[in-house]
């Protein structure tokens, strides 16, 4: 059995725990796995689950171990031990360790319905402390009448599928569907649209030899706020064709399974590939109440999620702040948490980043102040790409989006098998009918 270390604590006091280990006992809403299949063979899982107990009703828990994956469901009451609370975009959360465990102490969700606290509460054979807590957990959920809210298993996908009767579908038509378990029906050569909301960008960084420990870093919205983070706009923006979205360099792999780079271009007229800064192919996970999908972005798909703003200007403006910050260090030094960089200061020095005659001298005031409005301008557009990825990667506290994707029935759904086409913020209207 592993060792306990930290306390048991109420999620409510989670924040007088920051940077310390501790054990929490709670109730599990949502079991919701990420994971990617490299074209190297490897597999990075992190599964994040949303749990509550009787002092806070959600709170969110990363596990980083795999193993731990199949173990917890949602519904289950456990007890998490060796777990470090963080801060996550000024959000208390936990998240697993090598040396983390998880025990189920209710399981499945059934017994929670069809038994008593007392009764539940005598089948566990732990201590005291955790007695207890389990008792008020359980009638926490038992009184609050929380559900779980469950991940449906590909049997039921099937029978759902077999019993809809669907029509056959038009190639080339987009065919709505209300949630994505239907876009996951899908399987044949079409297209669908769809509202979900945004969870994550993965980036497979497969073009370069990675340690273990820089896998955290192909989950974007974990580097948006890492002030140390100055290769996000190296990694996700490469050379490559703007009009099929395929990196030009053979170590640069494809997302969908081929390392080589195609001959000709698919989206070419004279079959000649358009080449340019792009972004590289991306995973965007999306998701609804009922299902979560990773979902292939190219670069023209890409620039419309990032607010029509193009790799090659966010290159280029962010190599001008690379240079400003390398030139200019006093005059970037407020502004130096690049990575997350586009925290507004309301202090006069901070606004001075943008004045010239704070970093220029005399001699060459007039030069300088004109390069500095140059360097200005692509500051700009760096930073406001910044602040679009992290509007978007807002967990949560996003409305969904509308999306149009191709489905490639051949492929797998990690491999590509929904491409995006296109995004739009969907109407109240729209919402309300496609629920
Ligand atoms: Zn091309």
């Amino acid at each position: 059995m592993t060792s306990s270390y930290g306390p048991l604590i109420n999620l409510s006091e989670a924040s007088n725990h920051m940077g310390h280990f501790v054990q929490l006992l709670v109730f599990v809403h949502r079991s919701t796995p990420v994971q990617y299949k490299l074209s190297t063979g490897g597999e990075i899982i992190r599964t994040d689950i949303q749990v509550g107990d009787d002092t806070r009703p959600f709170f969110s828990v990363s596990l980083w171990k795999k193993e731990l994956r199949s173990i917890v469901a949602a519904g289950d009451i456990v007890l998490l031990r060796n777990v470090k609370i963080t801060t996550f975009r000024d959000v208390f959360e936990a998240r697993t360790v090598d040396w983390s465990s998880l025990l189920r102490l209710v399981h499945p969700y059934q017994s929670l319905v069809s038994k008593s606290a007392i009764e539940l509460v005598a089948e566990c054979r732990m201590g005291i402390v955790v007695k207890e807590k389990l008792s008020k957990v359980i009638e926490w959920v038992q009184r609050t009448g929380y559900i779980a809210i469950d991940n449906i298993e590909p049997n039921d996908r099937q029978y759902r599928r077999l019993s809809r009767n669907w029509k056959v579908p038009e190639p080339n038509k987009f065919r709505e569907c209300p949630s994505l378990s239907e876009v996951l029906c899908l399987n044949s050569h079409c297209k669908a649209i769809f509202s979900a909301s945004v969870g994550e960008i993965f980036l497979p960084i497969t073009w370069r030899p990675i340690g273990e420990s820089e896998n955290e870093n192909m989950f974007i919205s974990r580097r948006l706020y890492k002030p140390a983070d100055n290769n996000l706009v190296e990694d996700l923006i490469c050379t490559g064709c703007r009009l099929c979205g395929s990196p030009l360099h053979q170590e640069q792999g494809s997302i969908v399974g081929t390392n080589s780079v195609p001959l000709y271009c698919e989206k070419s007229s004279d079959r000649l590939h358009a080449v340019s800064l792009i972004y590289r192919p991306f995973m965007l996970y999306l998701w609804d109440e009922s299902e979560h999908m990773p979902l292939l972005v190219k670069n023209n798909a890409a620039e419309k999620l990032f607010g029509n703003i193009k790799a090659e200007r966010v290159y280029l403006c962010y190599k001008e702040y690379k240079r400003d910050i390398t030139l200019n260090p006093g005059c970037i030094a407020e502004n130096s948490s690049h990575g997350g960089g586009t925290r507004i200061r309301s202090s006069p020095e901070a606004a001075g980043a943008s004045d010239a005659k704070h970093c220029s001298s005399d001699a060459h005031e007039k030069q300088e102040s004109m390069q500095n409005l140059q360097c200005n301008k692509n500051i700009n557009l760096f930073q406001i790409w910044l602040v679009v990825l992290k509007l978007l990667l807002q967990r949560g506290k996003n409305s969904p989006l509308k999306f149009e994707v191709a489905v490639n029935a051949s492929l797998d759904t990690e491999n590509g098998r929904f491409e995006m086409i296109s995004v739009s913020t969907p109407c109240f209207e729209t919402i309300r009918c496609l629920e």
